[in-house]
Parts: structure tokens; C-alpha cells; sequence
């Protein structure tokens, strides 16, 4: 069983007990509709998928990568431009998937076309545009909108269970990942991109006077208390409060996760336009009429910094003291 040929662009979608990792709609949509879902619980898993179209189910027990890249480079040989999520196991399959094929891999894309890959590079300082003029195999990073897919029903095909596969010989891959644990990342060291909660803090939460970098501290403690990941704007990141490995936006890291609570920041178009669609979002301000309260289904009115005092106080967090005023003032 192979791909059909007309399929310039085919994302390849890898799952595990009907879940499907983050960034898969995002490729999908990339990849014009076109999925190919394997792993285990593919048509639960699919069934979640907004933006498929053409749908393939391949259903296996196993997705440890050698195995699976050698069970699937007959299937995919067809079709010209295999795209993955940049999720663990497509990171852990694309590679090996381009060896068995003896195809190039675009690691890290943030767009693509069937002709041309869009990569990013030094935390996203550097983009590299790169013509694509033969088969080759994509990674795309999460949290970066695709193209709007076509619209109209999904058409979701069974494919005949593949044998086990085995790795690529000669090539280095003859040994294969063994699956020992999943655990969930630690979300204060979690890519923000892959966040699901985050929380966020903007100017408004370091008063004049006070020491920006304690009140950053302290927000992160919150944040790993509620099981969140801390994010920033860029007022934070240049007052150097804060890494910009953790400003969110624009020109920082575009995230998408399901809660975002904001303490003190205004909403500025460059800042909401990284937030992707949070599914809820909190707005701590004392400005009842900035856009980020307008944009949240909670606002609270409030003084920032006393709330987050409460709320770290509430959860047991002793954090940094936040409130020693200092020389430096602050930037908002
Ligand atoms: C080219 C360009 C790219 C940019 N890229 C980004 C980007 O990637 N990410 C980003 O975040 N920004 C970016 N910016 C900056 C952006 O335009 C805003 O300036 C920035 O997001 C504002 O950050 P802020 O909300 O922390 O600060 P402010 O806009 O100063 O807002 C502070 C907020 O705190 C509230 N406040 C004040 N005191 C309190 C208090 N005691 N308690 C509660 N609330 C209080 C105020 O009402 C206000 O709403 C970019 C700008 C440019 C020009």
C-alpha cells in the first residue's frame, strides 16, 4: 500500500492512545489536509483532527521510530513532501524516516510550501529560507498558525495494518528507541511554545523601585505552583527581568496554550499576536479597558503585584522577596 501520487504535501502524524501531540493540527493544515495518523488509537485520534481532509489510519501497537520509518518509507515513497509535528516522537522519527527514505531533512520549520521551507535558527533570531527541488522530510515547530485549510468533509481511509518494520541496515539505525517512561515536561523548564498553562507578566506587575528580576522569580514560583509555565512581554525581557527565551509575541515565542493568566500587561497587538487561542484567559489589571482585560473571560481589577502576593501565599510559595525597592526603576 502506497500514498496516493497526487499528494505533493502529506503530514504525518504519530499518536499514542488516541492523543494527538501538539502542533498536529497546525501541520496538518500545512500539509493542505492531508494526514497520515499511525500509532495507536488512530481513529480516536483523528476524530480530534479539525484540520484533516484526506485522512490515513494506520494503526500499530509500536512507534519506536527505526522500526516505524522502515514500515513506512514504502508507504510514503510517492509523495513528495513528508511533514511532522516537531513533537517528541516526530523529532525521534523524522530523522530516521529521511535516512531509510535517502531523503534531505528540514529540521524546525515555521511554514512551508511544496517549493520553499521557511526555518528558523538561534532562537529565532536568524531565518533561513530554503528551496525545496526534491522529496524531502519537514519537521514544523508547534505553535505557529498553518495556512487556513480547504473546508468540506473529512474522508478517512483504513489502511492494512503494516508488518513490525525493521530499521534500515547499514545505516546506523540498525538499533532501535526503546520506550521505557512518559513523563510529563516540567513546566518551568518547558518549551513555551509547548506550554499548556501559562503565566504571563508584564510591566504593570514590577512597581517603580522594586526589583524586576525578584517579582519574575516569584511570578515563576506561582506559576510552577499552579502547573503553569512563566511567559513575559517584551517590556520584561529588555529590562532583562526576565530571558527572551520567555517573551511572548511577535517577535518572541509564539505559544498556544489552553490557560493564560496575564499580570500587569496591556495587550499590545505584538504581544496577543504570539498568544495563539488560549481557551481561557485571566487579565489582572488596573485598567478595566485595556485590550487584554477586553480579550479575557475573567478580569480581575485589581493591583498586580498584591495579588500575585496573595496568590503565592495561598499556594505555600515563599519565592524571593519581590518587594525590596531598589535604585533601578521600572520600565512601564
Ligand atoms: C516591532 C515591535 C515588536 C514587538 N514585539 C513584542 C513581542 O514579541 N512581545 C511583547 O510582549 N511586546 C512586543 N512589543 C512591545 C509591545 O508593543 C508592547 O509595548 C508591550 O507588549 C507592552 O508590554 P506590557 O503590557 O508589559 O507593558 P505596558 O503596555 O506598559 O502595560 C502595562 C499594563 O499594566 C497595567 N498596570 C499598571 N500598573 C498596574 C498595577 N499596579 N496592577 C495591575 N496592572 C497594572 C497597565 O494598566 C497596563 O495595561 C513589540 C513592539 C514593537 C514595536
Amino acid at each position: 500500500m502506497t500514498m496516493p501520487a497526487d499528494l505533493a504535501v502529506l503530514a504525518v502524524v504519530v499518536v499514542r492512545d488516541g492523543q494527538l501531540p501538539l502542533g498536529a493540527d497546525e501541520t496538518v493544515t500545512e500539509a493542505g489536509g492531508a494526514a497520515l495518523v499511525v500509532g495507536s488509537g488512530t481513529r480516536a485520534a483523528a476524530g480530534e483532527l479539525d484540520s484533516g481532509r484526506r485522512v490515513w489510519l494506520l494503526e500499530r501497537s509500536s512507534v519506536a521510530p527505526g522500526a516505524l520509518a522502515a514500515a513506512l518509507a514504502p508507504v510514503l515513497s510517492g509523495v513528495g513532501m513528508v511533514l511532522l509535528p516537531a513533537s517528541p516522537d516526530g523529532r525521534d522519527l523524522a530523522p530516521r524516516l529521511a535516512v531509510t527514505m535517502g531523503r534531505a531533512l528540514l529540521a524546525g520549520a515555521v511554514r512551508c510550501t511544496p517549493h520553499e521551507v521557511e526555518l528558523t535558527r538561534l532562537d529565532d533570531r536568524l531565518a533561513l529560507r530554503v528551496a525545496v527541488d526534491g522529496p524531502a522530510v519537514v519537521t514544523l515547530r508547534p505553535g505557529r498558525p498553518g495556512r487556513a485549510g480547504p473546508a468540506g468533509r473529512t474522508e478517512v481511509t483504513e489502511l492494512p495494518a503494516a508488518g513490525p518494520g525493521t530499521p534500515a541496515a547499514g545505516r546506523g539505525t540498525e538499533w532501535d528507541a526503546e520506550n521505557v517512561e512518559v513523563l510529563q515536561p516540567e513546566p518551568s523548564t518547558v518549551d513555551l511554545a509547548e506550554a499548556r498553562r501559562i503565566v504571563g507578566g508584564g510591566a504593570g506587575l514590577v512597581p517603580a523601585g522594586t526589583d524586576g528580576e525578584a517579582v519574575m522569580r516569584l511570578l515563576a514560583d506561582v506559576a510552577g505552583a499552579l502547573g503553569a509555565s512563566a511567559g513575559a512581554t517584551r517590556v520584561v525581557t529588555d529590562a532583562g527581568w526576565m530571558g527572551y527565551d520567555r517573551q511572548i509575541g511577535t517577535t518572541g515565542v509564539a505559544v498556544s496554550p489552553e490557560l493564560y493568566v496575564a499580570f500587569g500587561i496591556s495587550g499590545a497587538a505584538q504581544h496577543v499576536g504570539g498568544l495563539g487561542e488560549p481557551a481561557h484567559v485571566v487579565s489582572v489589571n488596573t485598567d478595566p479597558s485595556c485590550p487584554m482585560t477586553l480579550m479575557a473571560d475573567l478580569g480581575i481589577v485589581a493591583d498586580a503585584p498584591a495579588v500575585l502576593a496573595v496568590l503565592a501565599d495561598r499556594l505555600g510559595v515563599t519565592g524571593a522577596a519581590a518587594d525590596q525597592p531598589e535604585e533601578a526603576s521600572h520600565a512601564g
